[in-house]
């Protein structure tokens, strides 16, 4: 396997690769960028079909988180670790506690929270071995509220750009799955007087939603091209492809997801067709802005008030793509290279 020669390698500081034969732990770290503060990034337990497979996906996500933390204004830099492993069935304390030993043999170079296949109670077991754990149960917690909020925000922002007004009493939103973050953003949207149109695949959380905010409930097939201003993915990524995009109605995406455009060249797609497209890591940053404050001094109106400035930040993205005639995704990683100061660290 080559590491430096991966696509997504690009100015990666280090990879970090471990493996602990009483727990069966085999993972990798990935650190991309520590200009603006430690590494901050969530740790993912999968089912990785190879070792290149992780490797790809760590050094994806890791890349990505830089870019995260700098548009949302945090001191911290990118990096991400994996698990290789199905966390229903290879999850155990002593794999959980094993990789913490590993986080915290980097002496803070990277500090880590809760991703796919992991939970706040493992971050619980992860914070007894070491400091570097954030989103533990006495601390910030589920980050998906504060999420939800950053994403509301995000589509006012993007409602007063495009449709005039970030008033959305009597808006038609259409949103995309009902987990942790969909159900929670139905609920702003819901006081905010918008009208509502949901989908999910759990029929239970379809049927909460409808009673809970009224909403209208559509097959999941047909989500995106529910007759609707603003279309909020908030269930899996690469919805936004060839297929999809022609069909859509919304004049506006605006959603949690992470990766929803299937390639970057359905960016200009949305582009060309006049829809509106809130770069995702920029809108769904009200976690890691959570997870980013966790300490002595965590408070939840103050974490609430950072992430609503989400809606300035995505207005100035906004802006400047109308004002350069550029994408909104293109924009924001530049304004985010500006801010990480992209390829300095190799340069110095
Ligand atoms: P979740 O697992 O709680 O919810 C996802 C929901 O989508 C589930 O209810 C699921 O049944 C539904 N779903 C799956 N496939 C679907 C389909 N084809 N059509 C309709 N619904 C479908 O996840 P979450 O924490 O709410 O996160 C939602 C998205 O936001 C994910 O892409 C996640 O990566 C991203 N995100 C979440 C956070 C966070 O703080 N939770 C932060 C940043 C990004």
């Amino acid at each position: 396997m080559t590491v430096f020669s991966r696509p997504d390698f690009d100015h990666h500081q280090s990879v970090h690769f471990h493996q602990d034969a009483a727990s069966g732990l085999r993972a990798i770290i990935a650190i991309h960028n520590t200009n603006l503060g430690p590494a901050l990034g969530g740790c993912r337990m999968w089912s990785y079909a190879d070792d290149t497979e992780a490797l790809d996906d760590v050094l994806r996500l890791s890349k990505g988180m830089t870019y995260k933390a700098a548009m949302a204004g945090l001191d911290f830099g990118g990096g991400k670790a994996v698990i290789i492993g199905d966390s229903r069935t290879q999850k155990t304390d002593g794999l959980i506690r094993a990789m913490a030993r590993f986080i915290d043999s980097l002496g803070g170079a990277y500090h880590t929270g809760e991703d796919v296949g992991m939970t706040v109670a493992d971050m619980d077991i992860m914070r007894q071995v070491t400091p570097y754990a954030h989103g533990v149960s006495d601390g910030s917690g589920n980050p998906s509220p504060a999420t939800a909020w950053g994403v509301f925000v995000g589509i006012r922002a993007a409602a007063r750009h495009r449709l005039g007004s970030g008033e959305l009493d009597g808006v038609k939103v259409a949103v995309q799955g009902l987990g942790n973050v969909g159900a929670a953003l139905c609920r702003y949207l819901a006081d905010a007087g918008a009208r509502l149109t949901i989908a999910d695949i759990d029929a239970e959380k379809v049927r909460a939603a409808q009673e809970a905010f009224g909403a209208t409930a559509v097959v999941s097939d047909d989500i995106h091209r529910a007759d609707v201003e603003i279309f909020a993915p908030c269930a899996l990524g690469a919805g936004l492809n060839d297929a999809t995009i022609p069909e859509l109605k919304a004049a506006v995406v605006a959603g949690s997801a992470n990766n929803q455009l299937a390639e970057a060249r359905h960016g200009d797609i949305l582009r060309e067709k006049s829809i509106l497209y809130a770069p995702d890591y920029v809108i769904n940053a009200g976690g890691l802005i959570d997870i980013a404050a966790e300490g002595p001094d965590y408070n939840t109106d103050d974490v609430l008030r950072r992430v609503g400035g989400i809606e300035a930040t995505l207005a100035r993205v906004f802006e400047r793509a109308e004002a350069e005639n550029q994408t909104p995704e293109r924009i924001a990683d530049r304004i985010a290279e500006e801010r990480f100061g992209h390829g300095a660290a190799l340069a110095a």
